[in-house]
């Protein structure tokens, strides 16, 4: 079981629209994927076909450990994968960890049982560095970091590599940056062009090969509660995000050790 963190502090940077995306890109190439929405919006549970108005128990009873995974966890109806949903609940939640014991480690701990139960989980971190991000970054075991190619995302990327740095540290040494998926990606622009290759020369390898463009289909899709991908499979959208599954399908399969 892989599980990996998508993160990134800023909003609107494309990390749910990725971790909906590739969750059901997965599981279209076979793979037994969760997906766990930890952000109180629960965008990442809506964009999945699931109704976050009528949960019985969501990700926060799992955090608070008055919920199982078992539990909690549905079925995407439309794209074959579990969720591990959020909705408003999760808000709360941020505050009634912080006496709690073991408040890193919760999602780790739910997730400890299930090694058997999955090849991915991908979890949906909210834009921020709060104590729900971080229960995403101890729980995994590498980040994903959506970004989209302007100015600006490189002067937040620091605060991020220095976070995953102290949570390697401090909390979870198994943690490692898996790499940047650039993403909205637009070629007819410049500055677009250009932080792209910088990032290449700059992160290397590190630097996945898929480019997701900028794409209206993948947009419209959540309002549908059917991922992009299956929503319009021949958009380039939907055909990026499908790669991308394949690109991460191959990388961890190159690992030798099973983590
Ligand atoms: P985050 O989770 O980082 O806040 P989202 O995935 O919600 O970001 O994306 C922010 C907005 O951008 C959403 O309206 C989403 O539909 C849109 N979006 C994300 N990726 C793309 C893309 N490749 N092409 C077009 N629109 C996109
Ligand atoms: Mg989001």
């Amino acid at each position: 079981m892989h599980i990996f963190a998508i993160a990134n502090q800023k909003g609107g940077v494309g990390k749910t629209t990725t971790a909906v995306n590739l969750a059901a890109a997965l599981a279209a190439k076979g793979q037994r994927t969760l997906l766990v929405d930890l952000d109180p919006q629960g965008n990442a549970t809506m964009g999945s076909g699931v109704e976050k108005r009528s949960l019985k128990s969501s990700v926060y009873q799992v955090l608070l450990q008055l919920a199982t995974l078992e539990q909690a966890r549905v079925i995407s109806p439309a794209g074959k994968f579990d969720v591990l949903p959020a909705n408003r609940d999760l808000a709360g939640a941020e505050v009634e960890l912080v006496d709690l014991e073991m408040r890193e480690v919760r999602l780790k701990a739910a997730l400890a049982g299930h090694k058997d139960d999955y090849d991915f989980v991908l979890i949906d971190c909210p834009p921020s560095l709060s104590m729900l991000t971080l229960n995403g970054l101890c729980a995994a075991h590498g980040v994903i970091i959506p970004m989209q190619c302007e100015y600006y995302a490189l002067e937040g990327l620091s605060d991020l590599v220095n976070t995953i740095k102290k949570v390697h540290a401090n909390l979870n040494r198994e943690l490692k940056i898996i790499g940047l998926l650039r993403v909205m990606y637009d070629p007819r622009n410049t500055l677009s062009t250009q932080v792209s290759a910088q990032l290449e020369e700059h992160f290397g390898d590190k630097v996945f090969k898929t480019l997701v463009p900028r794409n209206v289909r993948l947009a419209e899709a959540p309002s549908y509660g059917i991922p992009g991908v299956l929503f319009d499979k021949a958009a380039k959208g939907a055909q990026a995000y499908l790669a991308f599954a394949v690109e991460m399908i191959a990388r961890v399969d190159s690992w030798k050790e099973p983590l």
